[in-house]
Protein backbone atom coordinates (compact mmCIF):
# COMPACT_ATOMS: atom_id res chain seq x y z
CA UNK A 1 0.00 0.00 0.00
CA UNK A 2 1.49 3.35 -1.03
CA UNK A 3 2.23 6.11 1.86
CA UNK A 4 1.58 9.58 1.64
CA UNK A 5 4.06 11.48 1.34
CA UNK A 6 4.33 15.71 2.02
CA UNK A 7 7.16 17.94 2.80
CA UNK A 8 6.20 19.59 6.30
CA UNK A 9 3.45 18.25 8.47
CA UNK A 10 1.98 21.08 10.83
CA UNK A 11 0.12 19.30 13.63
CA UNK A 12 -2.79 21.28 15.25
CA UNK A 13 -5.31 23.71 13.66
CA UNK A 14 -5.27 26.26 16.06
CA UNK A 15 -4.07 29.78 15.38
CA UNK A 16 -0.37 28.57 15.49
CA UNK A 17 -1.11 26.07 12.47
CA UNK A 18 -2.86 28.33 10.48
CA UNK A 19 -0.22 31.29 10.51
CA UNK A 20 2.34 28.10 10.17
CA UNK A 21 0.39 27.37 6.68
CA UNK A 22 0.44 30.98 5.79
CA UNK A 23 4.20 31.32 6.21
CA UNK A 24 4.52 27.87 4.40
CA UNK A 25 2.68 28.94 1.23
CA UNK A 26 4.75 32.28 1.40
CA UNK A 27 7.58 30.22 1.33
CA UNK A 28 6.50 27.33 -1.85
CA UNK A 29 6.92 24.34 1.03
CA UNK A 30 4.12 22.03 -0.15
CA UNK A 31 2.50 21.26 3.36
CA UNK A 32 -0.45 19.55 5.22
CA UNK A 33 -1.80 20.55 8.37
CA UNK A 34 -3.62 17.86 10.48
CA UNK A 35 -6.55 19.10 13.24
CA UNK A 36 -8.00 16.50 15.49
CA UNK A 37 -11.44 18.32 15.70
CA UNK A 38 -12.18 21.53 14.12
CA UNK A 39 -10.09 24.82 12.86
CA UNK A 40 -9.57 26.66 16.82
CA UNK A 41 -11.76 24.01 18.90
CA UNK A 42 -10.24 25.20 22.01
CA UNK A 43 -11.40 28.32 21.64
CA UNK A 44 -15.02 27.07 20.16
CA UNK A 45 -15.20 24.36 22.89
CA UNK A 46 -12.67 24.59 25.36
CA UNK A 47 -13.42 27.52 27.40
CA UNK A 48 -16.22 28.90 29.66
CA UNK A 49 -19.39 30.17 27.69
CA UNK A 50 -18.66 34.02 28.53
CA UNK A 51 -15.08 34.30 27.45
CA UNK A 52 -14.35 37.29 25.37
CA UNK A 53 -10.81 38.10 23.92
CA UNK A 54 -8.17 39.84 26.39
CA UNK A 55 -6.93 41.88 23.92
CA UNK A 56 -9.12 44.63 21.72
CA UNK A 57 -10.12 43.12 17.79
CA UNK A 58 -7.25 45.62 16.52
CA UNK A 59 -4.36 43.67 18.34
CA UNK A 60 -5.43 40.57 18.83
CA UNK A 61 -5.79 39.65 15.05
CA UNK A 62 -3.35 38.14 12.27
CA UNK A 63 -2.67 41.16 9.93
CA UNK A 64 -4.27 40.06 7.14
CA UNK A 65 -8.19 39.45 7.88
CA UNK A 66 -9.76 41.87 10.34
CA UNK A 67 -12.83 40.76 12.89
CA UNK A 68 -15.70 41.21 11.11
CA UNK A 69 -18.06 42.07 14.00
CA UNK A 70 -16.34 43.33 16.70
CA UNK A 71 -14.81 46.88 16.02
CA UNK A 72 -10.84 47.62 16.22
CA UNK A 73 -11.88 48.56 19.90
CA UNK A 74 -13.91 45.86 20.84
CA UNK A 75 -13.13 42.04 22.48
CA UNK A 76 -14.65 39.32 20.43
CA UNK A 77 -16.21 36.65 21.83
CA UNK A 78 -14.09 33.33 21.74
CA UNK A 79 -17.06 32.12 19.00
CA UNK A 80 -16.32 34.87 16.84
CA UNK A 81 -12.59 34.39 17.30
CA UNK A 82 -13.16 30.91 16.64
CA UNK A 83 -15.07 31.74 13.90
CA UNK A 84 -12.31 33.98 12.62
CA UNK A 85 -9.82 31.81 12.39
CA UNK A 86 -12.59 29.66 10.03
CA UNK A 87 -12.45 31.87 7.41
CA UNK A 88 -8.47 33.08 7.90
CA UNK A 89 -8.23 29.39 6.87
CA UNK A 90 -10.31 30.14 3.79
CA UNK A 91 -8.58 33.12 3.20
CA UNK A 92 -5.44 31.77 2.95
CA UNK A 93 -6.68 28.23 1.19
CA UNK A 94 -4.86 26.47 4.25
CA UNK A 95 -4.47 22.60 2.78
CA UNK A 96 -6.11 21.62 6.23
CA UNK A 97 -7.60 18.44 7.21
CA UNK A 98 -9.78 18.44 9.68
CA UNK A 99 -10.62 15.63 12.12
CA UNK A 100 -7.95 13.41 11.96
CA UNK A 101 -5.63 13.20 15.24
CA UNK A 102 -1.61 12.46 15.47
CA UNK A 103 -0.81 9.44 17.35
CA UNK A 104 2.83 8.59 16.88
CA UNK A 105 5.66 10.58 14.96
CA UNK A 106 8.82 9.00 14.94
CA UNK A 107 12.14 9.22 12.78
CA UNK A 108 12.53 6.65 10.12
CA UNK A 109 15.40 4.56 10.69
CA UNK A 110 18.10 4.76 7.74
CA UNK A 111 16.80 7.71 5.80
CA UNK A 112 15.58 11.14 5.99
CA UNK A 113 12.00 11.91 7.36
CA UNK A 114 9.25 10.75 9.65
CA UNK A 115 6.64 8.50 10.30
CA UNK A 116 3.28 9.78 11.38
CA UNK A 117 0.60 7.45 12.58
CA UNK A 118 -2.89 9.25 12.27
CA UNK A 119 -6.52 8.19 12.76
CA UNK A 120 -6.67 8.04 9.10
CA UNK A 121 -3.94 6.47 8.40
CA UNK A 122 0.10 6.57 8.17
CA UNK A 123 1.76 9.54 6.60
CA UNK A 124 5.60 10.38 5.67
CA UNK A 125 6.96 13.89 6.08
CA UNK A 126 10.83 15.61 5.82
CA UNK A 127 9.39 18.29 8.71
CA UNK A 128 6.83 18.32 11.46
CA UNK A 129 6.12 21.29 13.50
CA UNK A 130 4.31 20.43 16.37
CA UNK A 131 1.59 23.34 16.93
CA UNK A 132 -0.44 21.89 19.32
CA UNK A 133 -0.42 25.12 21.96
CA UNK A 134 0.49 26.13 24.86
CA UNK A 135 -1.96 25.36 27.21
CA UNK A 136 -2.74 21.23 26.17
CA UNK A 137 -3.07 19.61 29.79
CA UNK A 138 -4.75 20.99 32.24
CA UNK A 139 -2.62 21.30 35.74
CA UNK A 140 -3.99 20.39 39.14
CA UNK A 141 -1.88 20.58 42.14
CA UNK A 142 -2.39 17.44 43.60
CA UNK A 143 -3.80 19.42 47.18
CA UNK A 144 -7.77 18.61 47.92
CA UNK A 145 -8.36 14.50 47.54
CA UNK A 146 -10.68 13.46 44.71
CA UNK A 147 -12.96 12.23 47.48
CA UNK A 148 -13.12 15.12 49.70
CA UNK A 149 -16.85 15.19 49.09
CA UNK A 150 -17.25 18.22 46.35
CA UNK A 151 -16.39 19.45 42.79
CA UNK A 152 -13.21 20.09 42.00
CA UNK A 153 -12.57 20.86 38.29
CA UNK A 154 -9.90 22.83 36.29
CA UNK A 155 -10.68 26.60 34.96
CA UNK A 156 -10.88 24.44 31.31
CA UNK A 157 -13.86 22.45 32.46
CA UNK A 158 -15.78 25.24 33.72
CA UNK A 159 -18.58 26.42 31.44
CA UNK A 160 -21.20 28.64 33.26
CA UNK A 161 -22.48 29.27 37.40
CA UNK A 162 -25.56 27.20 36.64
CA UNK A 163 -22.82 24.12 36.04
CA UNK A 164 -21.86 24.28 39.83
CA UNK A 165 -23.80 22.61 42.24
CA UNK A 166 -25.69 25.49 44.55
CA UNK A 167 -23.49 26.61 47.00
CA UNK A 168 -19.97 28.20 48.00
CA UNK A 169 -16.95 28.40 45.43
CA UNK A 170 -13.24 28.37 46.11
CA UNK A 171 -11.45 29.73 42.66
CA UNK A 172 -7.37 29.10 43.50
CA UNK A 173 -5.40 30.93 40.89
CA UNK A 174 -5.94 34.80 40.36
CA UNK A 175 -4.64 35.42 36.79
CA UNK A 176 -7.08 36.01 34.02
CA UNK A 177 -9.40 32.74 34.01
CA UNK A 178 -9.08 33.19 37.90
CA UNK A 179 -10.40 35.54 38.16
CA UNK A 180 -12.76 36.63 35.24
CA UNK A 181 -14.47 32.94 36.50
CA UNK A 182 -14.56 34.29 40.29
CA UNK A 183 -15.99 38.15 38.42
CA UNK A 184 -19.24 35.64 37.31
CA UNK A 185 -19.90 33.55 39.93
CA UNK A 186 -20.14 36.41 42.05
CA UNK A 187 -22.17 38.21 39.79
CA UNK A 188 -24.03 35.03 39.75
CA UNK A 189 -25.01 35.43 43.40
CA UNK A 190 -22.55 32.85 44.39
CA UNK A 191 -20.58 33.21 47.74
CA UNK A 192 -17.26 33.31 46.13
CA UNK A 193 -13.52 32.92 47.52
CA UNK A 194 -10.53 33.48 45.47
CA UNK A 195 -7.19 32.39 46.50
CA UNK A 196 -4.77 34.80 44.91
CA UNK A 197 -0.95 34.12 44.27
CA UNK A 198 1.47 36.63 43.04
CA UNK A 199 0.22 38.18 39.39
CA UNK A 200 0.90 41.10 37.46
CA UNK A 201 -2.23 43.72 37.05
CA UNK A 202 -1.63 45.99 33.67
CA UNK A 203 -4.16 48.65 33.52
CA UNK A 204 -6.59 47.91 31.04
CA UNK A 205 -6.37 51.56 29.28
CA UNK A 206 -4.28 54.37 30.60
CA UNK A 207 -4.23 57.80 28.74
CA UNK A 208 -6.68 56.64 26.07
CA UNK A 209 -4.61 53.36 25.11
CA UNK A 210 -5.10 49.94 25.85
CA UNK A 211 -2.45 48.28 28.09
CA UNK A 212 -1.80 45.94 24.77
CA UNK A 213 -0.71 49.02 22.82
CA UNK A 214 1.15 49.74 25.67
CA UNK A 215 3.18 46.95 25.95
CA UNK A 216 3.90 47.56 22.22
CA UNK A 217 5.17 50.70 22.31
CA UNK A 218 7.59 50.08 25.81
CA UNK A 219 8.78 46.80 23.66
CA UNK A 220 7.71 44.35 26.46
CA UNK A 221 5.67 42.43 24.13
CA UNK A 222 8.93 41.66 22.47
CA UNK A 223 11.00 40.74 25.86
CA UNK A 224 12.87 37.62 25.26
CA UNK A 225 12.64 36.18 28.71
CA UNK A 226 10.46 36.95 31.78
CA UNK A 227 11.90 39.51 34.28
CA UNK A 228 13.96 36.83 36.92
CA UNK A 229 11.87 36.15 39.44
CA UNK A 230 8.58 36.76 37.36
CA UNK A 231 8.55 33.55 35.62
CA UNK A 232 5.89 32.16 37.49
CA UNK A 233 3.76 35.30 37.45
CA UNK A 234 0.49 35.20 36.01
CA UNK A 235 -1.13 38.15 34.46
CA UNK A 236 -4.58 39.01 35.62
CA UNK A 237 -6.31 41.25 33.00
CA UNK A 238 -10.34 41.17 31.68
CA UNK A 239 -11.94 42.17 28.15
CA UNK A 240 -15.58 41.29 30.12
CA UNK A 241 -17.60 43.55 29.71
CA UNK A 242 -15.92 46.09 27.23
CA UNK A 243 -12.43 45.90 29.19
CA UNK A 244 -11.75 46.51 32.58
CA UNK A 245 -8.73 46.74 34.97
CA UNK A 246 -8.67 43.71 37.04
CA UNK A 247 -8.86 45.41 41.15
CA UNK A 248 -8.79 42.62 43.74
CA UNK A 249 -9.89 45.62 46.12
CA UNK A 250 -13.00 46.11 44.01
CA UNK A 251 -14.08 42.45 44.01
CA UNK A 252 -13.50 42.05 47.97
CA UNK A 253 -15.58 45.36 48.30
CA UNK A 254 -18.73 43.90 45.93
CA UNK A 255 -18.31 40.53 48.14
CA UNK A 256 -15.65 38.38 47.26
CA UNK A 257 -13.53 36.91 49.67
CA UNK A 258 -9.84 37.18 49.15
CA UNK A 259 -7.26 34.55 50.37
CA UNK A 260 -3.89 34.17 50.14
CA UNK A 261 -2.10 31.31 47.98
CA UNK A 262 -3.44 28.07 48.93
CA UNK A 263 -0.76 25.85 50.23
CA UNK A 264 -2.31 22.25 51.94
CA UNK A 265 -5.28 20.58 53.09
CA UNK A 266 -6.41 18.14 55.95
CA UNK A 267 -9.49 17.10 57.10
CA UNK A 268 -11.98 19.20 55.00
CA UNK A 269 -9.99 22.33 55.58
CA UNK A 270 -7.61 24.23 53.33
CA UNK A 271 -4.94 26.15 54.34
CA UNK A 272 -3.41 29.16 52.34
CA UNK A 273 0.06 31.32 52.74
CA UNK A 274 0.59 34.44 54.83
CA UNK A 275 0.98 36.35 51.05
CA UNK A 276 -2.04 37.74 50.73
CA UNK A 277 -1.13 41.17 51.24
CA UNK A 278 2.52 41.02 49.65
CA UNK A 279 1.07 39.82 46.37
CA UNK A 280 -1.39 42.80 46.18
CA UNK A 281 1.39 45.37 46.77
CA UNK A 282 3.47 44.04 44.37
CA UNK A 283 0.82 43.73 41.89
CA UNK A 284 -0.07 47.35 42.71
CA UNK A 285 3.67 48.13 42.29
CA UNK A 286 3.96 46.75 39.05
CA UNK A 287 1.08 48.27 37.76
CA UNK A 288 2.59 51.96 39.10
CA UNK A 289 5.90 51.10 37.22
CA UNK A 290 3.92 50.45 33.98
CA UNK A 291 1.63 53.74 34.16
CA UNK A 292 5.44 55.57 35.02
CA UNK A 293 7.46 54.12 32.26
CA UNK A 294 3.88 55.16 30.49
CA UNK A 295 4.11 59.01 31.72
CA UNK A 296 7.84 58.78 30.34
CA UNK A 297 6.73 58.01 26.74
CA UNK A 298 4.37 60.40 26.65
CA UNK A 299 7.20 63.10 27.94
CA UNK A 300 9.52 61.88 25.73
CA UNK A 301 7.02 61.75 22.64
CA UNK A 302 5.87 64.84 23.17
CA UNK A 303 2.57 63.06 23.06
CA UNK A 304 -0.73 64.78 23.38
CA UNK A 305 -2.59 62.24 25.21
CA UNK A 306 -4.75 63.52 28.22
CA UNK A 307 -3.35 62.77 32.15
CA UNK A 308 -5.10 60.22 34.31
CA UNK A 309 -4.22 60.74 37.86
CA UNK A 310 -7.03 58.52 38.53
CA UNK A 311 -5.31 55.36 37.50
CA UNK A 312 -3.06 55.46 40.26
CA UNK A 313 -5.95 55.75 43.19
CA UNK A 314 -5.55 52.41 45.27
CA UNK A 315 -8.41 51.46 47.12
CA UNK A 316 -7.99 50.80 51.36
CA UNK A 317 -7.55 47.23 52.18
CA UNK A 318 -10.82 45.19 52.40
CA UNK A 319 -10.69 43.68 56.14
CA UNK A 320 -10.23 39.75 53.97
CA UNK A 321 -6.54 41.89 53.32
CA UNK A 322 -5.69 43.06 56.16
CA UNK A 323 -7.35 39.93 58.53
CA UNK A 324 -6.32 37.32 56.47
CA UNK A 325 -7.86 33.86 56.62
CA UNK A 326 -5.32 31.37 57.50
CA UNK A 327 -7.36 28.35 56.65
CA UNK A 328 -10.86 27.46 55.66
CA UNK A 329 -12.70 24.71 56.69
CA UNK A 330 -14.85 24.10 53.31
CA UNK A 331 -17.86 22.53 54.55
CA UNK A 332 -18.66 25.11 57.43
CA UNK A 333 -17.87 28.12 54.63
CA UNK A 334 -20.64 25.98 52.75
CA UNK A 335 -18.59 25.12 49.88
CA UNK A 336 -19.65 23.05 47.39
CA UNK A 337 -17.30 23.60 44.72
CA UNK A 338 -13.51 24.03 43.97
CA UNK A 339 -12.10 25.59 40.47
CA UNK A 340 -8.30 24.94 39.77
CA UNK A 341 -7.25 28.14 37.36
CA UNK A 342 -3.72 26.94 38.08
CA UNK A 343 -2.95 26.37 34.47
CA UNK A 344 -1.94 24.08 31.90
CA UNK A 345 1.32 22.58 30.52
CA UNK A 346 2.37 20.76 27.25
CA UNK A 347 1.82 17.22 26.39
CA UNK A 348 4.06 15.89 23.50
CA UNK A 349 3.64 12.25 23.80
CA UNK A 350 2.90 11.59 20.60
CA UNK A 351 6.37 12.63 19.39
CA UNK A 352 8.57 10.35 19.79
CA UNK A 353 12.33 12.26 19.26
CA UNK A 354 15.12 13.51 20.43
CA UNK A 355 14.02 17.36 20.71
CA UNK A 356 13.01 17.66 24.89
CA UNK A 357 14.99 18.07 28.08
CA UNK A 358 14.52 15.75 31.34
CA UNK A 359 11.16 17.65 32.08
CA UNK A 360 9.61 16.97 28.68
CA UNK A 361 10.20 20.34 27.70
CA UNK A 362 10.83 21.25 23.96
CA UNK A 363 14.85 22.33 23.74
CA UNK A 364 14.56 24.51 20.68
CA UNK A 365 16.09 28.03 19.55
CA UNK A 366 13.17 30.55 18.56
CA UNK A 367 10.95 26.94 17.48
CA UNK A 368 13.62 25.25 15.68
CA UNK A 369 14.41 21.91 18.04
CA UNK A 370 17.70 20.36 18.16
CA UNK A 371 16.19 17.30 16.49
CA UNK A 372 17.05 17.84 12.47
CA UNK A 373 13.47 17.85 10.94
CA UNK A 374 11.29 18.88 14.44
CA UNK A 375 9.77 22.18 14.89
CA UNK A 376 7.73 23.86 17.80
CA UNK A 377 5.36 26.77 17.47
CA UNK A 378 3.03 28.51 19.99
CA UNK A 379 5.19 27.87 22.82
CA UNK A 380 5.22 30.08 25.80
CA UNK A 381 7.80 32.65 25.59
CA UNK A 382 9.25 30.71 22.32
CA UNK A 383 10.89 33.84 21.32
CA UNK A 384 9.32 36.70 22.87
CA UNK A 385 6.61 37.28 25.66
CA UNK A 386 3.81 37.44 22.49
CA UNK A 387 4.68 33.99 21.27
CA UNK A 388 1.56 32.49 22.60
CA UNK A 389 -0.65 35.29 21.65
CA UNK A 390 -2.51 35.34 18.65
CA UNK A 391 -0.34 38.32 16.81
CA UNK A 392 2.61 36.85 18.42
CA UNK A 393 2.54 32.92 16.96
CA UNK A 394 1.95 34.88 13.37
CA UNK A 395 5.94 36.48 13.74
CA UNK A 396 7.29 33.47 15.12
CA UNK A 397 5.63 31.35 12.52
CA UNK A 398 7.06 33.33 9.97
CA UNK A 399 11.03 32.57 11.45
CA UNK A 400 9.73 28.83 11.51
CA UNK A 401 8.87 28.82 7.61
CA UNK A 402 11.86 30.14 7.10
CA UNK A 403 14.10 27.73 8.63
CA UNK A 404 12.24 25.18 7.43
CA UNK A 405 12.58 26.76 3.56
CA UNK A 406 16.94 27.27 4.30
CA UNK A 407 17.00 23.84 4.97
CA UNK A 408 14.75 22.79 2.01
CA UNK A 409 17.83 24.70 -0.30
CA UNK A 410 20.44 23.15 1.55
CA UNK A 411 19.60 19.95 1.18
CA UNK A 412 18.70 20.31 -3.00
CA UNK A 413 21.89 22.12 -2.84
CA UNK A 414 23.07 18.70 -1.74
CA UNK A 415 21.13 17.03 -4.26
CA UNK A 416 21.83 18.74 -7.54
CA UNK A 417 25.67 18.16 -6.97
CA UNK A 418 25.20 14.23 -6.24
CA UNK A 419 23.33 14.52 -9.79
CA UNK A 420 26.15 16.36 -11.52
CA UNK A 421 28.84 14.51 -9.83
CA UNK A 422 26.43 11.43 -11.18
CA UNK A 423 26.85 12.57 -14.71
CA UNK A 424 30.76 13.39 -14.47
CA UNK A 425 30.91 10.19 -13.33
CA UNK A 426 28.29 8.41 -15.74
CA UNK A 427 29.78 10.51 -18.84
CA UNK A 428 33.19 8.42 -19.56
CA UNK A 429 31.06 4.99 -19.23
CA UNK A 430 28.96 6.39 -22.14
C1 LIG B 1 -8.69 31.18 28.74
C2 LIG B 1 -7.72 31.67 27.70
C3 LIG B 1 -7.94 32.91 27.09
C4 LIG B 1 -7.06 33.38 26.12
N1 LIG B 1 -7.28 34.60 25.58
C5 LIG B 1 -6.41 35.07 24.66
C6 LIG B 1 -6.62 36.34 24.04
O1 LIG B 1 -7.57 37.03 24.35
N2 LIG B 1 -5.76 36.78 23.11
C7 LIG B 1 -4.68 36.02 22.74
O2 LIG B 1 -3.92 36.46 21.87
N3 LIG B 1 -4.45 34.83 23.31
C8 LIG B 1 -5.27 34.35 24.25
N4 LIG B 1 -5.02 33.12 24.82
C9 LIG B 1 -3.78 32.42 24.49
C10 LIG B 1 -3.75 31.70 23.13
O3 LIG B 1 -4.11 32.62 22.13
C11 LIG B 1 -4.67 30.51 23.06
O4 LIG B 1 -4.31 29.60 24.04
C12 LIG B 1 -4.65 29.80 21.70
O5 LIG B 1 -5.69 28.85 21.70
C13 LIG B 1 -3.34 29.13 21.34
O6 LIG B 1 -3.40 28.77 19.98
P1 LIG B 1 -2.53 27.59 19.37
O7 LIG B 1 -2.90 27.41 17.95
O8 LIG B 1 -1.10 27.79 19.71
O9 LIG B 1 -3.02 26.33 20.22
P2 LIG B 1 -4.49 25.70 20.31
O10 LIG B 1 -5.54 26.70 20.16
O11 LIG B 1 -4.45 24.90 21.56
O12 LIG B 1 -4.53 24.78 19.01
C14 LIG B 1 -3.88 23.55 18.94
C15 LIG B 1 -4.76 22.63 18.13
O13 LIG B 1 -4.07 21.38 18.01
C16 LIG B 1 -5.01 20.35 18.03
N5 LIG B 1 -4.27 19.13 18.40
C17 LIG B 1 -3.67 18.86 19.58
N6 LIG B 1 -3.07 17.66 19.53
C18 LIG B 1 -3.29 17.15 18.30
C19 LIG B 1 -2.93 15.94 17.64
N7 LIG B 1 -2.19 15.01 18.26
N8 LIG B 1 -3.33 15.74 16.37
C20 LIG B 1 -4.07 16.70 15.71
N9 LIG B 1 -4.44 17.85 16.29
C21 LIG B 1 -4.05 18.08 17.57
C22 LIG B 1 -6.04 20.79 19.05
O14 LIG B 1 -7.31 20.16 18.84
C23 LIG B 1 -6.10 22.30 18.80
O15 LIG B 1 -7.14 22.68 17.94
C24 LIG B 1 -5.92 32.61 25.77
C25 LIG B 1 -5.69 31.36 26.39
C26 LIG B 1 -6.60 30.90 27.34
C27 LIG B 1 -6.34 29.56 28.01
Amino acid sequence: MSVEKIDTLVVGGGQAGLAMSEHLSKCGVPHLVLERHRIAERWRSERWDSLVANGPAWHDRFPGLEFPVTGPDGFPPKEEVADYFVAYAKHIDAPIRCGVEVKLVQRIAGRPGFRVETSGGVIEANNVVAATGPFQRPVVPALVPADAGLLQIHSSAYRNPGQLPAGGVLVIGAGSSGVQIADELLRAGRRVYLSVGPHDRPPRAYRGRDFCWWLGVLGKWDAETPRPGMEHVTIAVSGARGGHTVDFRRLAAQGMILVGRTDSYENGTVRFAPDLADNLAHSDASLMSLLDEADAYVARNGLDLPEEPDARRIEPDPDCVTHPLSDLNLAAAGITSIIWATGFTVDYSWLKVDAFDETGRPKHQRGVSVEPGIYFLGLPWQSRRGSSFIWGVWHDAKHVADRIATQRKYLAYHASANEAQGRTQRQPEG
